[in-house]
């Protein structure tokens, strides 16, 4: 190495370096002159650099607390007057539970959300019951909010520790989506502050293009400020039912059956167990099997099962008939008998059912690890290549985490919002849910298991199965435009026309500010 060029390299560094300190300066300054009725914190954001995922971190800038709507659009409004050479971007934080630094933005704002979860909730009764909240807020609260007045959201995420604005600019997909569609299919009205910094409340009737945009939108063309929620009459109790397969056509020809029968079950999941001994004994100590003698004979040995996962919602006063119900629905699939197990639960119980696993973990030190999870969305007609290229041939085990596989119908979805979905009446959902463990370099260390990750999406590409990232991320937008396919023009028409200047949502990595 040449001393001339270590010189250069080291003046080209302290250049960036002051330009990062005059630019972080002139940032502090123009913010602390804003009148807003919240804060802006400058310094302890490492929270804001920091995600579900612990592989990305990128500090910000600041650090905006609103106390009003008011307060983010007057921030949108001062970044997008400075104009593109401010390089300014701002990103909308709900719970931080994104994976690869979505809700970050490098160098720039981050609108912590939640600050605006202590406004009011507002329940409205009637033959088509809502609820207003605040974009902030978390689903659990809101759960318990409206079930005071017997009510509840009919579309739920299996966790339920994450905030609307998050769930609503993915999409919001569990085991109810077979009949209410995605969270994103259940929401009337929203307030959003755009990338111009202007509030404007947008529905199927009002502003339809940008409610549209916004929904499944990935935060790129406004900040939901407030939600409005469907819901339905909440049941008290749940029957939850696990039952197993050895071979994966019959069990999702059973899941397809159930997705697609006019009286079914409330809720319908799936699970890929790999190389896993023990299972029905720890089931054990929450399921009760429907016939113990023939359950303690079952010997999962290792081999590649199927748990298919049901709920039937009830009212204690109607136990006998749901059970009768059960019984026939459970009498129209092919499980493998033994394997029935049965629990009931109320319905909150089941519903926060992933945050009692959160707790378990935590105590075990092993909830704040990285996480690089993979969730994909495969066409019907190619779930059982899939199948048969990954599970039990590229992946080897889920002792890290749980692999999740179920099918739901596109009708459900709205495809004049901005998700987009594989293009067949029916898709599955397939999540891969591991966690790293820092010092593993072999099963189950973060290199090893991002590896898996890409020989799975390698394998779908070579296969051309017209898989679709969910929670997407992709680092070109030559990846992006195929992922948008066909779609790809109307969402960059959507961005010149919400925020032409890129501001909103740096960490989804599809457009780039100009600067
Ligand atoms: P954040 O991570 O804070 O933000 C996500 C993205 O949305 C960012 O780009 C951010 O800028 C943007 N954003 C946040 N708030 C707003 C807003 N108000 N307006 C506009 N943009 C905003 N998803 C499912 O669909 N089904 C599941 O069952 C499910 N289970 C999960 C379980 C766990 C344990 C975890 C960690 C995640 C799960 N997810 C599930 C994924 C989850 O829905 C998304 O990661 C979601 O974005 C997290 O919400 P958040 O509030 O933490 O959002």
């Amino acid at each position: 190495v040449k001393p001339k060029s270590i010189l250069s390299t080291i003046l080209l560094v302290c250049c960036m370096a002051i330009r990062l300190c005059l630019c972080s300066s002139s940032v502090v300054s123009s913010l602390n002159a804003l009148h807003v009725q919240g804060n802006f914190s400058f310094d302890g954001n490492e929270f804001a650099a920091n995600d579900f995922g612990n592989q990305f971190h990128f500090l910000p800038s600041a650090v905006l607390h609103p106390k009003k709507v008011s307060d983010i659009a007057a921030t949108i409004k001062h970044v997008w007057q400075m104009g593109p050479a401010s390089g300014l971007t701002v990103a909308a934080r709900g719970h931080g539970h994104s994976l690869q630094g979505q809700a970050q933005a490098p160098q720039g704002i981050v609108i912590n959300m939640e600050s605006l979860s202590g406004q009011e909730m507002q329940v409205h009764r009637g033959k088509f019951p809502y609820v207003d909240v605040p974009a902030g807020e978390l689903w659990i609260n809101i759960l318990h909010e409206c079930l005071k007045y017997g009510l509840a959201p009919k579309s739920w995420t299996d966790y339920l520790h994450l905030t609307v604005g998050g769930t609503l600019s993915n999409a919001g997909i569990s085991g109810q989506a077979f009949r209410h569609g995605p969270q994103i299919s259940n929401v009337h009205q929203l307030e959003v502050v755009t990338g111009k910094g202007e509030v404007v409340v947008c529905s199927e009737e009002k502003n339809a293009d940008l409610f549209h945009a916004v929904l499944g939108g990935l935060g790129q063309f406004g900040i939901i400020t407030r939600a409005r929620i469907s819901l339905e009459p909440a049941p008290k109790m749940v029957k939850w039912i696990r039952v197993l397969y050895s071979d994966f056509s019959t069990f999702a020809r059973d899941q397809e059956h159930l997705i697609s029968a006019e009286n079914t079950f409330d809720y319908i999941e799936g699970l890929v167990i790999v190389n896993k001994t023990g299972l029905i004994n720890n089931w054990r100590a929450s399921f009760n099997p429907e016939d113990p003698e023939q359950a303690s004979q079952f010997v999962s040995d290792g081999r590649t099962l199927f748990c298919l996962e049901l709920t039937k919602n009830f009212n204690p006063d109607e136990a006998t008939k749901i059970d009768k119900e059960m019984k026939s629905l459970l009498s129209q699939l092919s499980y493998i008998p033994s394997t029935l197990f049965v629990t009931e639960v109320s319905y909150v119980e089941f519903l926060d059912r992933v945050h009692a696993a959160e707790l378990k973990l935590r105590s075990k030190g092993l909830w704040d690890l990285p996480h690089p999870w993979l969730n994909l969305l495969v066409p019907r007609s190619k779930i059982h290549s899939f199948a048969e290229g990954v599970f039990g041939n590229i992946l080897t085990d889920t002792n890290n985490g749980p692999v999740l596989v179920y099918p739901v119908n596109k009708s459900k979805w709205d495809n004049r919002t901005s998700f987009v979905t594989p293009d067949e009446d029916i898709f599955y959902l397939v999540a891969f849910l591991p966690h790293a463990v820092p010092s593993n370099t072999e099963n189950n260390g973060l290199q090893h298991l991002l590896s898996i990750n890409k020989r799975i999406l390698n394998f779908c590409e070579a296969a051309h199965l017209g898989v679709k990232q969910y929670l997407p991320y992709h680092t070109t937008q030559e990846e992006w435009r195929a992922h948008y396919g066909p779609r790809w023009e109307v969402f960059v028409q959507r961005k010149s026309a919400y925020d032409p200047l890129a501001i909103l949502a740096p960490g989804q990595r599809i457009f780039q500010k100009a600067i």
